[in-house]
Formats: structure tokens, sequence, C-alpha cells
């Protein structure tokens, strides 16, 4: 349990000011970014670095620009505008968002948190990253890298480990000003100060603008110690598998013959379980006896005008 020791407007005081002289230059951070372009960046944020993040954004939004533009296109291009991004399902889920935005809302995103979690696809964090940053709610936004700032500078813990609790979002919005847009910014600022200061291996603490107050750098600690994580093996693996034939079907409009995808890979036990692990996940679907294609490959299955 991550418990609050220290000022607790100080600390929020101090990122923001950091945050505001510091703050990367994202584009879904500048001014005027509407609802749906800060809910995309989210979502491909999430398991994805920001520089393989920032060209598949734009390219999105040029292409759908509003969630109506996305229902009405097939989940077999947002598969393919995913490209490889990785994780593809979330390109189905956030199509299956726009779809909801548009049936329960008429086509804007919701500002308020119930309907927000309510969204295929939109979870915790999500739905309150959201409401902070496109609508400057006051919420608690916790990721990895928020957790593991409070709970070392909180905490005096050296790390946070990747589950966030609901303890975690308790000690967060004990955090925040209680002002909705100051505290919307603390959010953002958090956030950046994990990504670029209180990284998970290499803390800047000379760097960080919480140095004076941080529990876990008074506690004299130097580096924060823990197993270093291992790079996850993606060559010969059922994912590399996944990819090269989604690689195939994004690239074939329509039904791709079972003889074409067996090209793509040598082991058949292997082939036939990713190929199995794609349709069960709704990326990919039978087409007659001998087929494949992408979910919904061809014109939009349920037109919404
Ligand atoms: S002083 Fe070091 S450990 Fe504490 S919040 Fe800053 S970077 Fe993290």
């Amino acid at each position: 349990m991550i418990g609050n020791a220290m000022s607790e407007p100080t600390f929020a005081t101090l990122v923001s000011r950091w945050y505001e002289r510091n703050a990367r230059d994202l584009p879904w951070r500048e001014p005027g970014v509407g609802a749906w372009a800060i809910l995309v960046s989210e979502v491909m944020l999430q398991q994805t670095p920001v520089v393989r993040v920032l060209p598949a954004w734009r390219a999105w939004l040029d292409r759908w620009p509003t969630p109506a533009a996305l229902a009405e296109d097939t989940p077999a291009e947002a598969i393919r505008m995913w490209g490889r991004l990785g994780y593809p399902r979330r390109a189905v889920r956030l199509r299956d968002c726009a779809v909801a935005i548009v049936e329960r809302h008429g086509g804007e995103v919701p500002d308020r948190l119930d309907q927000l979690l309510a969204l295929p696809g939109v979870g915790t964090y999500t739905a309150r990253a959201v409401a902070a940053f496109a609508f400057s709610q006051r919420h608690p936004v916790v990721d990895t890298n928020v957790r593991r700032v409070v709970c070392r500078a909180i905490a005096g813990e050296p790390d946070a480990g990747p589950a966030t609790r609901p303890a975690d979002l308790v000690a967060t919005e004990k955090l925040l000003p209680a002002e909705p847009a100051a505290a919307a910014l603390a959010s953002a600022a958090f956030m950046e100060l994990g990504a670029v200061i209180c990284t998970a291996r290499s803390p800047r603490c000379a760097m960080c603008p919480v140095e004076s107050v941080c529990a876990w750098r008074a506690s004299g600690q130097e580096a924060p110690s823990g197993p270093s994580r291992r790079p996850q093996r993606y060559a010969g693996t059922d994912r590399q598998v996944r990819g090269l034939l989604l690689a195939v079907l994004r690239e074939t409009t329509g039904p791709v013959p079972h003889q074409r995808l067996d090209q793509v890979w040598p082991d058949d036990v292997q082939r036939t379980r990713a190929l199995a692990g794609l349709v069960t996940d709704g990326l990919v679907e039978p087409v007659g006896e001998d087929s494949f294609r992408l979910l919904g490959d061809g014109p939009p299955m349920v037109p919404l005008s």
C-alpha cells in the first residue's frame, strides 16, 4: 500500500512546474486536439513506444478524423492501418469503440467517466486519461510510470511492479490539486516524470524536480535494485508466426487460400496454432472451406447511416 508522507500540493506543484518547462513536444498534447485524437493516442501508446506511434497516429487520424469515419469502415481496414504497431486486437477494439461512440453518443466521445468506462476496449487507465487530458477533469491517471513515481517518491520503495491496484488510484488521487485543470496538468506531469526521469532501470535523480522531497532518495539508496527485465524472445515464437500470417492477409484484399498461408512458416503445427489464435482473437475469419481473410474484409458489414 502506497502512503502519503509529504505535503501533497508541494509534490504536484513541483512536478507540474517541471513539466511546463520540460514536456516533450508531442502532437496529441497540442491545444485544440480533440477527444477522439487523444483516445486514439492513449490506445496506441499503451504497448508501443512514442516514436513508433507518432506516424501511425497521424495516418490513422488523417484517414479517420472522427469516430463515425472509423465506424463506417471495416475491421479489416483497421487491422491494415494498424500495421506493425503490435497487439493488433487494439485496432479491432478501437473500431468497436468508435461504433459504440456513434451508437450511444451521437459520434462524440463522452466526457463522463462512467460512459468512457463502458466503451469497448476502454479500461481504468484509458478512461481516466481521456477524461483528464481531453476534458480537464480531476481523476487519478495511473499507468506503470505513474505507479513507479508514486511508489518511489511517496512510499520510498524502489519499484511498484506492473499491475495497477485500487490502492494506487487512491494514493495518486491524494496527490492531485483540487482544481480540475491543475489536476489534469499534474496527471500529465506525473506520467512524463516517470517516462523520462524516474525510469524503471535508470532514474535520473540529480535532474528530478522532486529529488529534495523524494522518500526513496531520502532513504539513501543509490539505484533501484531488482532483476533486469530480459527482452522478450520473438524469433520462432507464435507471435512471429501470427505476424507473418497477418502480413500476408493485410497485403491482400479479400480471401487468401490456405496454400498461400502455408508458405509463411514451415512448421505445420505451429502455423495452424497461430492461425487458430488469430481467428479466436477476432482478427481473421475463415471463408468457405479453404481460405481466410481479415475480419470483415470487403464492403462494410453493417452500414451505420
Ligand atoms: S528523486 Fe529519483 S527516485 Fe525519486 S522520484 Fe525523482 S527520479 Fe524517482
